[in-house]
């Protein structure tokens, strides 16, 4: 008998034993800095010329490893390896299948801080944000796999007398999983084993800033038995072998998670059918967000003030999810932005490894984007705090507020993904609402009000896929708060739900007449 699903319980970093078990966990992955990591194809390890070199950005010289680049011809190859293996997995029982997520969860939370480890040196995650990571991979794995075993039943159907009906749900075939760096571990194999616990087989393209950590997950995945060219690892650049994996006529569904410029182009590839292709590609696209947190008159400030700098400043900022408007009623404009600029002056900033509160952006481009970013917002708003780059060894940004921004400015519509947060002052509840739902956005949001009435208009007409009252718009749980979004946030896929695995199936109805 299976036990019902519960969320992976979060390590408590105040007690002096994790805090131990973290030490070590870090200082046993630094050890291994600088190894190089092969593509895994059909189960082969293979190497390549070409390599990636993957840094941590809180010491930006510090090489954390190498892995092989994939080009067209190992996608050709993977993409052979992953067809021979859909014939086997397709027919195994969808409880063996989910046998594997549930290994491979067992195995991930006992080693969960070494994963946890990875994540502080390759992506900058503060321990709290390394750990939410991986216990959210725990959680992604035991969810789906129970969620398969619930749909592996035939389906209710009206009963017609003289007929045998059955609705089963079958898989797609073989897909891409085209994942992101900020979720490394938890959307990383989310995608992939919602899509292989189904059935399917996959091609997977980590993100070239996070491909050490997707390495030591398709590890992990092997280990927990996952038969060889179910999952094939290929890291490899966006425009060589990305638009090329999208575009290949054997490919039957595209999973991604990313941003709005990247899920509109494979929306546009996938859309558009190949010499030899023989179906509709299914696309499931996770997106980008310019998510608000609105406050009433009436809201408890300093409740609302401690969730906008959680969701503006959480990993820097660089959440989907993340709260980058705080839209406040001018009753309490002033007195709100006093305390959010005191909380946010407070988050001191540093390396990921010595977990300060505020780590480093992912890359040189990302600084270079926000920087920009802070420039445009210094003629659209009132800078009230940060406004620069950090210490210069590390990719870091100051944690930086604008008030007084016109809900219309470049950054008050446009997704930034790092430390910038911007204060827009509403004159009543309507116009708030108005000024929440008015970006081409639609993925979170959060509202702080004690008025009933205004809780029931907000949660009938703020716009977004997932809406929290009187809490921070991060951090979604599994099971939970089911993730995704509306309008350009993507295809509102729901990761984390109970509708998710049907994306990665087909249904089949079949009758027999007696
Ligand atoms: N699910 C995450 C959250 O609720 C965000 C995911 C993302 O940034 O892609 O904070």
């Amino acid at each position: 008998m299976m036990v019902p699903f519960v969320n992976e319980t979060l390590v408590d970093f105040r007690q002096e034993s994790n805090r131990d078990k973290m030490q070590e966990a870090l200082h046993s992955v630094e050890a291994e800095f600088g190894r190089e990591y092969p593509l895994v194809i059909g189960g082969e390890r293979i190497w390549t010329e070409r390599k990636i070199a993957s840094n941590n950005p809180s010491r930006k010289n510090e090489v954390v490893g190498y892995v092989a680049q994939a080009g067209r011809a190992e996608v050709e190859r993977a993409l052979a390896s992953a067809a021979l293996a859909w014939g086997s997995w397709q027919k195994t029982d969808p409880a063996a299948r989910a046998a594997v997520l549930f290994k491979a969860a067992a195995l991930l939370r006992r080693r969960k801080f070494e994963f946890s480890a990875w994540m502080v040196y390759e992506e900058g995650k503060n321990w709290v944000e390394a750990d939410a990571d991986t216990a959210e991979a725990i959680d992604f794995m035991e969810y789906y796999g129970r969620e398969m075993v619930r749909l592996s039943v035939s389906q209710p159907t009206t009963p017609l007398a003289g007929e045998d009906n059955r609705l089963t749900y079958i898989p797609l075939g073989v897909g891409a999983v085209i994942a992101p760096w900020n979720f490394p571990l938890a959307i990383l194999l989310g995608m992939t084993t919602a899509a292989i616990v189904a059935g399917n087989t996959v091609l997977l393209k980590p993100a070239s800033t996070a491909p050490v950590i997707a390495y030591k997950a398709v590890e992990l995945l092997a280990e927990a038995g996952l038969p060889a060219g179910v999952v094939n690892y290929l890291p490899g650049d966006g425009g060589e072998i990305g638009d090329f994996l999208v575009s290949h006529p054997q490919i039957r569904f595209v999973s991604f998670t990313g941003s709005r410029a990247v899920g509109l182009r494979i929306n546009e590839l996938a859309a558009k059918p190949n010499a030899g292709q023989i179906w509709l590609k299914r696309v499931v696209a996770e997106m980008g967000g310019k998510d608000a947190v609105l406050v009433d008159e009436d809201a408890d400030l300093d409740a609302a003030a401690e969730g906008i700098v959680a969701s503006a400043f959480g990993f820097q900022g660089q959440k989907c999810s993340a709260g980058s408007r705080a839209i406040i009623h001018e009753k309490v404009y002033d007195a709100l932005s006093e305390k959010i600029v005191a909380r946010t002056r407070a988050l001191e900033q540093g390396p990921a490894d010595a977990n300060f509160a505020s780590g480093p952006v992912i890359d040189a481009k990302a600084l270079e984007k926000v920087l920009n970013y802070i420039e445009i917002g210094k003629k659209e708003g009132k800078l009230l705090l940060g406004g620069e780059a950090g210490a210069p060894d590390g990719y870091y940004v100051r944690p930086t507020i604008f008030g007084d921004v016109p809900p219309q400015a470049r950054i008050a519509q446009e997704e930034i993904f790092g430390p910038v947060l911007a204060l827009i002052k509403a004159r009543d509840f309507a116009q708030g609402l108005e000024i929440f739902n008015g970006t081409e956005y639609g993925l979170t949001g959060s509202f702080y009000s004690g008025n009933r009435e205004h809780l029931e208009i907000a949660r009938r007409e703020m716009h977004v896929g997932n809406l929290y009252f009187n809490r921070k718009c991060t951090g979604a749980l599994v099971g939970v708060h089911p993730f995704g979004g509306f309008n350009m946030s993507g295809t509102d896929s729901k990761a984390g739900g109970p509708d998710y695995l049907l994306l990665f199936t087909q249904a089949k109805s079949v009758s027999e007449k007696f």
